[in-house]
């Protein structure tokens, strides 16, 4: 009973990797809003030390390391993407400036004052948003830099079935303004936020997801948790198309004090 438990857990958690493991990134985003963001950040150069928390299997690390000076650790719970985050990188050529490391993001393998720049895209989450700004900040020196994107309302007041919905998935979702003094209250000064564009949602997130969500079906017809994994997948990207006036994505720029 028990083997058969932990078979049908494993299952799951490799059913939800495998179905983002066919994906370039596991969250909204785009190169275009990743070098927005560093275009915020100063100093770094050739021995500047930046983490990627949540990294995935490394599709916009591979932006990042293209665009910025310095070693990138990229930290992810799944090992599975650690392998594809590690084997991208070979493929670029990269290997030498980021490399992929399994761990957790309340247990990460740093010393304390070590990182020039801290950046995590749709993953603080995993942790809260709170959490992760004050339990991250010691790792940063000094001045560094923490540039993270959360999930965020754009308003004060939203439609009963967005706010439902996203209460029980994330209850830590707030206001940009709620967000930017939370991070105020863990030490850094903010240094800018900006709301992802529509395109990280959409041509980026759900529609790449379209033909991912096909194949898997395809797969796995008529396994009950696959087709119910999708047919979560799908009412979320619905709500979005629906509800995107009221809530998104936002980057939070911040520099240690
Ligand atoms: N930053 C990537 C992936 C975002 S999805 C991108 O934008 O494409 C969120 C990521 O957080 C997933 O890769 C997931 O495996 C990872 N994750 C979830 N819980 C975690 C934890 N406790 N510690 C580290 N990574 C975690």
């Amino acid at each position: 009973m028990t083997d058969e438990i932990k078979t049908i857990h494993d299952f799951d958690f490799n059913l939800i990797c495998e179905y983002f493991s066919g994906l370039e990134r596991q969250g909204p985003g785009s190169p275009e809003a990743t070098l927005k963001a560093l275009s915020f950040i100063s100093g770094l150069n050739g021995e500047s030390l930046i983490a990627d928390i949540g990294c995935g299997t490394g599709g916009l690390t591979i932006t990042l390391a293209k665009n910025a000076p310095g070693h990138i650790t990229g930290i992810d719970l799944f090992p599975s993407f650690i392998d594809l985050f590690n084997f991208n990188a070979k493929k670029v050529n990269l290997e030498s400036r980021m490399k992929g490391v399994v761990a957790s993001m309340d247990k990460l393998p740093f010393k304390e004052e070590e990182l020039d720049l801290i950046w995590s895209e749709g993953a603080i989450y995993n942790i809260g948003f709170e959490k992760g700004m004050n339990e991250w900040h010691k790792f940063l020196k000094k001045g560094g830099f923490i540039a993270v994107s959360e999930a965020s309302w754009f308003t004060e007041k939203r439609p009963e079935e967005i706010n439902r919905f996203w209460e029980s998935a994330y209850p830590e979702i707030d206001t940009i303004a709620n967000k930017v003094e939370k991070m105020q209250k863990a030490g850094y000064i903010p240094v800018a936020t900006f709301i992802l564009p529509e395109n990280c949602w959409i041509e980026n997130f759900y529609k790449p997801q379209v033909l991912v969500q096909e194949n898997f079906l395809k797969k796995y017809a008529g396994n009950e948790t696959a087709e119910e994994f999708v047919a979560n997948e799908r009412y979320e990207a619905g709500l979005y198309y629906k509800y995107k006036e009221f809530y998104g994505y936002v980057f939070y720029i911040g520099r240690k004090i």
